[in-house]
């Protein structure tokens, strides 16, 4: 396993590889678990060469306490990289210098309208903060082709459009979620729940399956059932929502001719959780 602080370090041997081989790019924000090492067992799958980096982007986050909490474990991260491949780069930048000069604005997307709903709209500024690190990761790492996980459904759809702007021959490949036995989508904020929360937690997958599976025939009365149920149990809803997965424009009724998912982002012991099911058709 190589390790790299400093961008001058990591693209220097960046430039040497470029040229001959293809490199699968995994970014994170460390606190890693089997879902990060599904991204980084497909990136080794389809590149000769894995770059995973490690870094929590504090311009993605709209509330400092959030961010300060992030959970940072950087030496049980490398082990459990190292358990799936001793030849994993991982870039882990010491200060947010190594990513943004002094100079550095913002970079312009145009999202359509993407950046303001769901995610959006209750975290302002959070989508340019992911858009502005992705973007200079992506520049130093220079991948052949980058992984990112459904679980952030939305995130995905706007690293869509930042590589058809920015990066037209950069691969990007979304990647299923993975779940723990009870559903819950695995999370690196799963760590901040206790035991007690953790179980509650796993009623979030359930309702968003009973979503999923009963929509077309009971559409907004089996969401608006669903948000009663959890908050009884004790979650803070932020939104539960079904959406067009391409636009990500909330929907109220069934239509057979568009893709719809739904989409949560809810409360537990303070801790903000967020997922997505597909809409059975
Ligand atoms: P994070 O460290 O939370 O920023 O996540 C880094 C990458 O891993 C993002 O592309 C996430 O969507 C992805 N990811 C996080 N959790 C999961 C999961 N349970 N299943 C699949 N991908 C995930």
């Amino acid at each position: 396993m190589q390790l790299f602080k400093s961008a001058r370090a990591l693209t220097s041997v960046i430039k040497n590889i470029k040229p001959l081989k293809t490199i699968g790019f995994v970014p994170t924000m460390g606190c890693l678990h089997s879902g990060h090492l599904k991204l980084v067992k497909a990136a080794m799958h389809e590149n000769d060469v894995v770059v995973v980096s490690i870094f929590v982007n504090k311009r993605q986050f709209n509330n400092s306490s959030d961010f300060e909490k992030y959970p940072k474990t950087l030496e049980s991260d490398l082990e459990l990289l190292k358990t799936v491949g001793a030849d994993i780069i991982v870039y882990t930048p010491e200060s947010a210098d190594e990513l943004f000069s002094p100079t550095f604005n913002t970079i312009d997307v145009n999202l359509h309208g993407i950046e303001s709903r769901l995610e959006g709209e209750h975290r302002p500024g959070h989508f340019q903060g992911v858009i502005d690190v992705v973007h200079q990761f992506f520049t130093q790492v220079q991948p052949t082709r980058a992984y990112f996980g459904e679980k952030d459904f939305q995130q995905l759809a706007i690293i869509r459009q930042l590589q058809s702007e920015h990066f037209p021959t950069l691969e990007i490949k979304g990647i299923e979620t993975s779940r723990s036995q009870s559903g819950l989508a695995l999370s690196s904020r799963n760590t901040r729940l206790s035991e007690q929360g953790l179980t509650l937690a796993a009623e979030l997958y359930k309702s968003l399956t009973l979503i999923s599976e009963n929509y077309k025939e009971l559409q907004q009365t089996i969401v608006t059932q669903e948000i009663k149920r959890l908050s009884a149990l004790g979650f803070t809803i932020d939104y539960i929502s079904v959406a067009n997965e391409n636009t990500l424009k909330v929907v109220i009724e069934y239509r057979n001719d568009e893709p719809l998912r739904v989409f949560a982002a809810v409360f537990i012991e303070d801790i903000r959780l967020i997922d997505n099911v597909l809409i059975k058709a």
